[in-house]
Order: structure tokens, then sequence, then C-alpha cells
């Protein structure tokens, strides 16, 4: 099973990944922890994107890519995986799908979460209290969503014409989401 999780800041695609990944058994690959991690590391990586993410801007297309690349042709990723937070622009999906090619390798599924703008904003502000995500503060929140809008949002279209994307309900509980997806993926 090869997936994307899509969908606006806050949507719950983290938490709704860690839980498709262990029922699949599939690694979960998201750009956003790989670059914290990078961060926390205090990487040459992570130096190049505290800066970007702190304002809520997307990390440049072709670091981004490069990262992904190589987490794409570790062993682990035979039986599949899911992407939770990339691709987020028209390059980056387009990059994915060469990278795709070379493993000789399609893409199943597209999720793509639906939430209302409030009850996103209300979520992540919840957590910046809980996690402390320095990305989690009002102006750059406000920041993410016009990214998201601008840059990412229009690669639905893209994946809904070649048949493969799948619109969850992303409001209600953990537990209601994640029973959506389990039926949706049934199909
Ligand atoms: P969220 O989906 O809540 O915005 P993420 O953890 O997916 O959170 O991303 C956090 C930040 O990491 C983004 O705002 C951006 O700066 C950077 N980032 C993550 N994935 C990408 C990507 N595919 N391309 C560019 N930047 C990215």
């Amino acid at each position: 099973m090869r997936m994307l999780i899509m969908g606006p800041p806050g949507a719950g695609k983290g938490t709704q990944s860690k839980k498709i990944s262990q029922d699949f058994g599939i690694p979960e690959i998201s750009t956003g922890a790989l670059f914290r991690t990078h961060v926390a590391n205090q990487t040459e990586l992570g130096a190049i994107v505290s800066a970007i993410m702190e304002k809520g801007e997307l990390v440049p297309d072709a670091v981004t890519v490069a990262m992904l690349d190589d987490r794409l042709t570790q062993p682990d990723t035979a039986p599949g995986f899911l992407l939770d937070g990339f691709p987020r622009t028209v390059a980056q999906a387009d990059a994915l799908d060469q990278i795709l090619a070379t493993l000789d390798v399609d893409l199943d599924v597209v999720l793509s979460f639906n939430v209302d703008q409030e009850t996103l904003i209300q979520r992540m502000l919840k957590r910046a209290a809980i996690e402390g995500r320095s990305d989690d503060n009002e102006e750059t929140i406000r920041r993410r969503f016009e990214v998201y809008t601008a840059q990412t949002e229009p690669l639905l279209a893209l994946y809904r014409d070649r048949g493969i994307l799948v619109e969850i309900d992303g409001m209600g509980t953990v537990d209601e989401v994640h029973a959506r997806i389990m039926e949706a993926l049934k199909k």
C-alpha cells in the first residue's frame, strides 16, 4: 500500500498516519517530522530549515525532494509507505512521480481530510499548549493556512483526475475519523 495523506494544517494527518501505519505495517514518513528531527539534532539541514519553519513558509523544493528521495529509497519502504506532508507543491508532486517511476511503483490512494477552519484553529492552539511546537502560534498558523490554500490544495485536483483521491470527513474524534478511513480503504 502506497499512500499520501493530505489536508490543511491541524487536520489530523499526523495522528491518523500513525494509526494507519500500524494497521498496514508500513512506515509513516512525515517531512515535517523529519525536518523537526534535523532541527532538534542541530544538523546542517536543520540550520537551513528552522527559520523557514518558524515563519510557516515552505522549505525549498530541492531540499525537501532530496530528503524525501533519500528516505523513499530505504529498504523499509518495500512493502509500502504513507507520506504525510509531501507533496506540498506542484514541483514536489512531479518529483514524486519521477521517484516512484524510478522505483517502478504507483500510488494507490491519496487521502484528503475535510475539516472546517474554526475547528482546525482550535485544534492547533490546543496542540500548541500541549506540545509547544514553535510554529503553532497564531501568526505562523495563519501563514501555514495561506500557503496550504495557495500551493497545496490545488494538488487535490491532480489526484482526483487520476481517480485515486479519497475524501474523508475529518470532523469528530480520532477514532471516528480512523473508522471512516478504514471503511474507505476497504473499497
Ligand atoms: P502542518 O501540516 O501542521 O503544517 P508539518 O509538520 O507537516 O505541519 O510541517 C511543518 C513545517 O515543515 C511546514 O510549515 C514547512 O515549513 C515544513 N515542511 C514540511 N513538509 C514540507 C514540504 N513537503 N515542503 C516544504 N516544506 C515542508
